[in-house]
Parts: structure tokens; sequence; C-alpha cells
């Protein structure tokens, strides 16, 4: 299976909303299977988001299993169509992100949260995630939305922060 080239801002399709998946078939399930490979691949990805590897789907990927900051564990998650049904508790803390390599953020976010979606074979899935997991997926579905975490930072100047690459 291919790894595909994670694209980064200024990027259109990272500022594009993303397309509802119709049909969940066979094209939509490799698709799936080389977007994880791609998040395991690449060196701290907890989360890869379709049109972060140019395909136009509303589709993401995500697995913190392991991060320190971490309360709520699911493992690898694979999520089409994700829409968010309960967001609570606001947090706010640095974010980094692949398509925005040379940047990181203070950005708020929903501490608690329960996603639904579809999987690749199709069922309907719910997950309640907290803490870092539900970072991880609102920041993900974000992505799905068109926005990056730079469109969430309260002030450029004071949330901003230029970091070290990964490669
Ligand atoms: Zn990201």
């Amino acid at each position: 299976m291919p790894q595909l080239r994670v694209v980064q801002l200024p990027a259109p399709i990272l500022t594009t909303p993303t397309e509802v998946v119709v049909d969940i078939d066979d094209n939509v399930r490799q698709f799936c299977r080389d977007l994880v490979e791609t998040m395991y691949a690449s060196p701290a990805c907890v989360g890869l988001a379709a049109n972060q590897v140019a395909d136009p789907r509303r589709i993401f990927c995500a697995d913190i299993t392991g991060h320190a900051k971490a309360d709520s564990v699911h493992g690898l998650v694979i999520m089409i169509n994700p829409e968010i049904v309960v967001a609570r508790a606001p947090v706010t803390m640095r974010e980094g992100c692949m398509s925005v390599p040379d940047l990181t953020g203070n950005v708020t976010r929903a501490s608690e949260v329960v996603i639904r979606g579809k999987t690749p074979a199709g069922a309907t899935q719910v997950i309640e995630a907290n803490a870092f997991e539900a970072r991880c997926l609102l920041h993900e579905i974000d992505h799905l939305d068109g926005k990056t975490f730079l469109n969430r930072v309260r002030s450029f100047g004071a949330d901003v922060f230029p970091r070290k690459r990964y490669r």
C-alpha cells in the first residue's frame, strides 16, 4: 500500500470543506488503509484527515495510544462522515499539525466530546472521548471542515509560536 504525501498550508484543499462520502465501498476502504499507514509512518502523528493527503473526502483516522496527556484511549479510530454530537468543558493547550510544520499554537477546545460517524464497514460508530483524544478528534474534524488550528487561535501574535521541524 502506498504512503500518501502530506500537504501543507497554503495548499487550497486544506482550507476547503471536504465532501460527505455517499458510498462506503472498496475504494473508500483502500483509501482508509493508506491514510492509516501514512499516519503511522509519520513521526509524532496522532491523526490525519483526508484533505491533508490531498483527498477531498470527509474521512479521518487517529490513534493517540500512549500519549502522555491522554485519558480516554480508543486505539485506532477511522471515521467516515464524522459529526460532533457533544462538545463541552473547554481547555486551552498547545497544539501542532503536520500541515503547519513550522508553528504551534494555543488552542481552546472541548475536553469532553461525543463524535458520531461511520466505520469503513459502513456501521454507525459513536465515540465518547476526553482530554487529549477529544482534542485530537476535534482537530481532525476541523481539517474536514477546511480549518487548521491557526483558525482557532485567539491572537496570532500572542498564541502562535515557531517550532523545530520533525523532518
Ligand atoms: Zn492537523
